[in-house]
């Protein structure tokens, strides 16, 4: 769903391309005139506090590389504020499988994935079941002879003929055999993971009193402002489970807020306190820690942060078709959901208007 000052062109399918994603975003940025702001082709490669007189708004030292020439080019440039946004599907993470190392065939994660040719007439798993598992499998049973897809779920949804579901891999065999946790074995060629990925901030020097483990990154205000230095700020950790572009506007707009002195925040031992009592409601609602920045539609987090920014609440359209979408539509219609069209009326409210699911 797109920013909440940019719809996507009307005559676009709901369900959009990455080509299409790409020309939005090239869009934004030339309504907005924002390429001037730009510096394209620049890896970051460190970013450090300075400590000054105010010790809570350090100075930062940031070094920028040629992404081509990696060394060459090398500039260290100083910021009042660094806002992050690296994303966090670049760094695959992988299970724990016995003997994954000892298997014969391909093992590839979802990150190299391409194109579904490479599984031409083989016989594979695809282990996990999130977003990255079910297209592939979905667009790889066009190619390979027989498709075993092992995950934690329970789908009820048509699948295509040549796809068997199976509970997890508990281990693998050197001769290619892999063994569910419904006691089943078949032997394979390929081994898919699509496990998802690991939040990294390689470029963040320790000093930035920020730490990252199991996919939970600590002293974080709403998952956005450093504690101890809040000139430091990360957009995009809740990614998943929700709409992307409505809430990192929301993100940016609080961060701006903040910025620019409009809001203040509260002291760095209010806010620690705030981030421990989020991490323990996740802990006693069964939680595991690295799904600590997993907010999806749960609670008013957009709503609160709207709040706190002093800026509009996103339409309560967002929410509700989104829900919609992952609850009744996806579950039960893997192959076909994307077809579906919507239309978001005046009203606020939303109409199914193609409606292909069988
Ligand atoms: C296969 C796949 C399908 C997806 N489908 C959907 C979908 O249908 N709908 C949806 O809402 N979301 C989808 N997502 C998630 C969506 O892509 C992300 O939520 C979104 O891209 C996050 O945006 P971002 O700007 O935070 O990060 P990104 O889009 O990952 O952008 C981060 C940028 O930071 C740059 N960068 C990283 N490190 C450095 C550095 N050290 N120096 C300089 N630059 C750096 C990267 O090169 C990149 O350009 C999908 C993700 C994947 C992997």
């Amino acid at each position: 769903m797109a920013f909440p000052d940019f719809p996507f062109p009307s005559e676009w399918n709901s369900f959009l391309s990455h080509q299409q994603v790409l020309r939005y975003l090239q869009d934004y940025a030339c309504h907005f005139d924002l390429y001037k702001f730009i510096q394209f082709n620049s890896s970051i490669s460190s970013v450090r506090p300075l400590i000054g007189k105010d010790s809570q708004k350090p100075v930062w030292e940031v070094v920028v590389t040629d992404a081509d020439t990696i060394k060459e080019l090398q500039q260290v440039l100083l910021f009042d504020a660094v806002i992050v946004c690296n994303g966090h599907f670049a760094v695959p993470r992988l299970p724990v499988i016995p003997h994954l190392e000892s298997f014969p065939g391909l093992v590839m994660h979802s990150h190299n994935y391409r194109h579904p040719e490479v599984f031409q007439g083989k016989h594979l798993v695809i282990f996990g079941s999130g977003p990255s598992g079910v297209d592939i499998c979905l667009d790889v049973a066009n190619c390979a002879e027989k498709v075993y897809f092992s995950h934690k779920n329970t789908f009820c949804s048509k699948l295509p003929e040549n796809v068997e579901q199976h509970r997890p891999i508990m281990s693998i065999c050197m001769d290619g055999t892999v063994m569910f946790e419904d006691g089943q074995e078949r032997k394979v060629d390929s081994i898919l993971l699509c496990t998802g990925y690991m939040i990294s901030f390689p470029f963040l020097h320790d000093d930035c009193s920020i730490m990252v483990r199991n996919n939970r990154v600590t002293h974080l205000y709403k998952h956005i402002f450093n504690t101890k230095y809040p000139t430091l700020s990360f957009i995009g950790l809740c990614a998943k489970k929700f709409c992307t572009f409505p809430r990192f506007s929301l993100q940016a707009q609080y961060i701006a807020s903040v910025l620019s002195g409009r809001k203040s925040l509260p002291s760095e031992g209010q806010m620690n306190a705030d981030e421990e009592q989020d991490f323990q409601e996740r802990l006693s609602l069964g939680m595991p820690e690295h799904h600590a920045h997993i907010i999806g539609t749960r609670g008013d987090y957009d709503g609160i942060i709207a709040q706190l920014a002093g800026v509009d609440r996103l339409s309560p359209v967002y929410h509700s078709l989104f829900n919609y979408v992952r609850e009744e539509r996806f579950p039960y219609h893997l192959m076909h959901y994307k077809k579906d069209n919507f239309r978001v009326n005046s009203d606020g409210t939303w109409s199914l208007v193609k409606n292909l699911t069988p």
